[in-house]
């Protein structure tokens, strides 16, 4: 028998229950309103759709309901989830997990004042930008470098300071959409620089670019396709190419790396991506990069190149606009500090560690990982090792397919689905991939401290 609307309790009453009054000893009064509400608009829907019990009515059953809510007002919106995709740069898991190591500064930072924009040697105004110039200067091998919130602000930047009301010279199949709406064709509107579009889809040929340059040229534009491939009858003019052209024209060259890597990781992956080093070895003017794709650090974008023209963009009046946080700037000089030695970026900035994983490594991880949660969690919850592939994602290395290790995840009376949802209503969320019909965390992107609440999660998935 269904209970009607009237059976319903009033909030003046709820707010009397000794469990509710408890809560509101240790949360402000509007959001244990709210919580009664929220709850409240739950039953009164159970009792137009007919489907509400007594049970559901008694003062315990509704304050677990008003608790539950309260649970979920006052639990943060932006969390720590799980990542079994095996999607290393996954843009809606945030890309790239920091390196622990920057944890200590990232504190000191966060919680105190700095010398942020402070001289110290000479007590005066000192700029923000100044704490990872030299080290990306360093790393690159240009000469002068700046940071700001992210690779799409760092073209918008660049190309608004060398070229507007210019043209620049892209090639047609470097036209690319980014994701997120960014489309360089629009970002050159944006920045009030004129596109001049040459080659075709497939291919570009230098005399392409050197047939477009005139009087009104204001730049050659190379961005790199990092996130898909033409394949097959292609042809595209290197950097190199492309700034010589550019110094015998004297017209800037640019080029857009897009995921931006400082390590050469085509030895170690098999993958086909120049390093930023390399960029700025074959004479471009300026490159852009991100710095939570391959570079592994906090959302940044990343400008480096010539001092004459990177020191305009100084004091363009667009930066005051896209100037990077105090903290992104302490997590940035700390994962660029791994850099000094190769074997301790790859080590210690987790991308690296799990773009270069190999198939061992991640089977022995998987089969001690299984080892331990089989452990402690009931044998319903059946979890066995399959072999397939992982993608390093966030719009980088596209065809890249690295062997991995995948945990399977199987329980009787749940489908892969099912599983996928609960795993996803966790307190700390699991997300995984269903692929043929099974549920699937992949090895490499499970991180050590993920233990616990991959215990959790299993464990949730073995209830009734
Ligand atoms: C990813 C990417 C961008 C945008 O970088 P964000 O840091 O995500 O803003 C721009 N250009 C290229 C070529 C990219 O790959």
């Amino acid at each position: 028998m269904s209970q009607s609307l009237s059976a319903i309790p009033k909030v003046d009453r709820l707010l009397l229950l000794p469990q509710v009054v408890a809560l509101l000893s240790t949360n402000p009064r509007p959001v244990v309103l709210q919580a009664i509400r929220t709850a409240l608009d739950g039953l009164r829907n159970e009792a137009r759709n007919e489907t509400l019990s007594a049970d559901a009515l008694t003062d315990a059953a509704l304050s677990v309901r008003i608790e539950k809510e309260l649970t979920i007002l006052t639990t943060p919106h932006l969390r720590r989830v799980v990542n079994g995709t095996g999607v290393v740069l996954h843009t809606n898991l945030g890309r790239s997990p920091l390196p622990s190591i920057v944890r200590e500064q990232l504190d000191e930072i966060a919680f105190g004042y700095s010398n942020l924009e402070l001289d110290l040697a000479t007590g005066s105004r000192g700029t923000r930008y100044s704490h990872v110039e030299e080290l990306l200067c360093e790393l690159s091998g240009a000469e002068a470098a700046l940071v700001v919130n992210n690779n799409a602000a760092a073209v918008l930047l660049a190309l608004s300071s060398l070229a507007a009301g210019r043209e620049a010279i892209v090639s047609r199949g470097e036209l690319v959409e980014i994701g997120g709406a960014f489309r360089i064709p629009d970002v050159m509107r944006q920045s009030g620089v004129h596109l001049r579009e040459v080659g075709t889809t497939n291919r570009t040929h230098l005399k392409d670019y050197r047939g477009a340059v005139t009087d009104l040229t204001g730049l050659l534009l190379k961005v790199h396709c990092s996130n898909f491939a033409i394949v097959g009858f292609t042809a595209e003019v290197t950097a190199a190419e492309l700034a010589t052209l550019g110094r015998e024209q004297g017209v800037p060259t640019m080029v857009d790396a897009g995921s931006g890597n400082l390590v050469d990781l085509r030895p170690l992956i098999g993958c086909d991506e120049a390093t930023v080093q390399e960029y700025v070895g074959a004479g471009a003017d300026v490159v852009t990069f991100s710095g939570d794709k391959l570079l592994g650090g906090p959302q940044t974008g990343i400008i480096v190149g010539r001092r004459a023209f990177i020191e305009p963009m100084k004091s363009h009046p667009l930066l005051r606009a896209l100037r990077v946080d105090k903290l992104t700037l302490a997590a940035l000089e700390g994962t660029l500090r791994l850099y000094r030695d190769e074997r301790r970026a790859l080590a210690q900035i987790p991308t690296l560690r799990m773009l270069t994983a190999t198939e061992e490594t991640l089977t022995a991880r998987g089969r001690k990982l299984a080892g331990r949660l089989r452990r402690r969690v009931p044998a319903s919850v059946r979890i066995t090792i399959v072999k397939g592939t992982s993608q390093a994602g966030g719009g980088s290395l596209p065809l890249l397919q690295l062997p991995t290790a995948l945990l399977e995840i199987a329980v009787d009376g749940l489908s892969p689905q099912e599983i996928e949802t609960r795993l996803r209503s966790c307190p700390v969320p699991i997300i995984g991939r269903i692929q043929r019909d099974a549920f699937l965390l992949d090895v490499r992107t499970l991180l050590d401290d993920d233990l616990p609440y991959l215990t959790d999660g299993l464990h949730s998935l073995s209830k009734n």
